[in-house]
């Protein structure tokens, strides 16, 4: 059996590979979703308050409450306290930057150099003078 290289009719079929990468792109890109996009808002921890939201999805800085008295008023909202902003705690935003990185960064994998059955890599060297 030949060793290394590609064999005949191995590995996935032509388009295959990245039909669902491609579908998933296309659904974000019709959301106007984009995933590095997010990431970044996150990391700038400019992320959109999802608590005082009003009809239209647009953050207010306020939100309802009801007083003992049983009458609804409006307060600052107790999750972003009025800058509009979500709160992004450490773990949150740690998430965003190792996505961010996968996007960004070429991971470096561990490639082990071994010679034949795991000993030292042999090595000849021919020398030829010329006169
Ligand atoms: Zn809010």
């Amino acid at each position: 059996m030949p060793r290394g290289g590609r064999r005949p009719n191995s590995g996935p079929k032509k388009g295959a590979k990245y039909k669902n990468t491609k579908l998933a792109r296309q659904i974000a890109d019709s959301m106007g979703v984009n995933a590095i996009q997010t990431f970044c808002i996150i990391l700038q921890r400019k992320a959109p308050c999802g608590t005082c939201i009003d009809k239209d999805g647009k953050p207010t800085g306020k939100t309802w409450a009801r007083a003992e008295d049983g009458k609804d008023y409006q307060r600052v909202c107790q999750s972003c306290w009025g800058t509009l902003l979500e709160r992004v705690d450490l773990p949150t935003w740690l998430k965003a930057a190792e996505g961010l990185a996968k996007y960004t960064y070429t991971t470096l994998k561990a490639v082990e150099h071994t010679g034949e059955d795991g000993g030292a890599i042999e090595h000849e060297v021919t020398v030829k003078y010329l006169k």
